[in-house]
């Protein structure tokens, strides 16, 4: 399958390129591979997940694109160019899973921040804009500690899309949260990524938001990781909830769940 995807993408404008990706980490005196071999390909514009165990790799791919770990081995390009240069144009987009707001900072503040930082110039309508399509209207005076978890993961999102990236990294940003508000951010996720068509990639332990975020789920081995099946969701878009209790809604989840637990009989997520 993941056969299918390379040659696929060498007629069609590349996403996220990744070939031949390997990662070691020392331990003390030991060294872990963390991953081996790690392809993945993804399409411009496209929102694609990395599903796999604890500990596959998953974070490590992401903060190799984002140029914070260098791989040992293979080569990381993004809309056609090395990554570091996505870096250099700062048109890359980042949230993790804790928000890591700065406190004493104000929502807009707070979402200002990355363009402070560079000195750019504030587009006070462009902040708005943004804190209108994250659902934020009215709190942007309000401190983190003022927000539910779900509003502080929306601002941080506003925060990674205020320099208007073309590359998203999203790593477990809804892990913590109860599944109602889940289910809340996924459409409104959905919504920012149809709105802006950014190249996204989405690491999640939720079977479900898979599914209803993704063109392309990437299921991956356990450690070293390697990037096992691609799983295409030929869903309609725009996706809603009730759509998560449709026939071909549950036959994604069997399938990635027999992906992910069946083989090996663990299931350690
Ligand atoms: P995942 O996000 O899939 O849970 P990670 O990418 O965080 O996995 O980690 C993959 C493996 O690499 C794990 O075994 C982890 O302990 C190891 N690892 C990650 N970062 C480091 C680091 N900075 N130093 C040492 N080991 C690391
Ligand atoms: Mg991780």
């Amino acid at each position: 399958m993941l056969a299918r995807t390379m040659s696929a993408s060498k007629v069609e404008a590349g996403g996220l390129r990744l070939l031949g990706v390997s990662k070691m980490f020392w331990l003390g005196r030991e060294q872990v591979p963390a991953l081996t071999g790690f392809n993945l390909e993804t399409q411009e514009g496209s929102f694609t997940t990395l599903l796999g165990p604890s500990g596959c790799g998953k974070s490590t791919v992401l903060r190799m694109i984002a140029g914070l770990e260098r791989p040992d081995t293979g080569t990381i390009e993004v809309h056609g160019a090395p990554a570091d240069e996505l870096r250099r144009q700062q048109k890359l987009g980042i949230a993790f899973q804790d928000a890591a707001l700065l406190p004493w900072r104000s929502v807009i503040s707070n979402i200002r921040l990355p363009l402070e930082l560079r000195g750019k110039m504030l587009d006070e309508g462009a902040v708005r804009d943004l804190i209108t399509l994250v659902g934020l209207s009215g709190f942007e005076a309000a401190r983190p500690a003022q927000l539910s978890g779900g509003m502080r993961q929306r601002a941080a999102i506003a925060r990674a899309l205020i320099l208007n990236p073309a590359v998203l990294l999203l790593d477990e940003p809804f892990g913590a949260l109860d599944d109602m508000t889940r289910q809340h951010m996924n459409v409104a996720l959905q919504r920012i990524w149809s709105e802006r068509a950014t190249t996204t990639l989405l690491v999640t332990h939720s079977i479900p938001e898979a599914i209803f975020l993704s063109d392309e789920v990437v299921v991956m081995t356990e450690r070293p990781g390697r990037a096992r099946d691609i799983i295409r969701i030929d869903l309609p878009r725009p996706r809603t909830a009730s759509m998560q209790r449709s026939p071909e809604f549950h036959a994604y989840v069997d399938r990635l769940s027999e992906l992910l637990f069946a083989e090996d009989g663990r299931g350690d997520l």
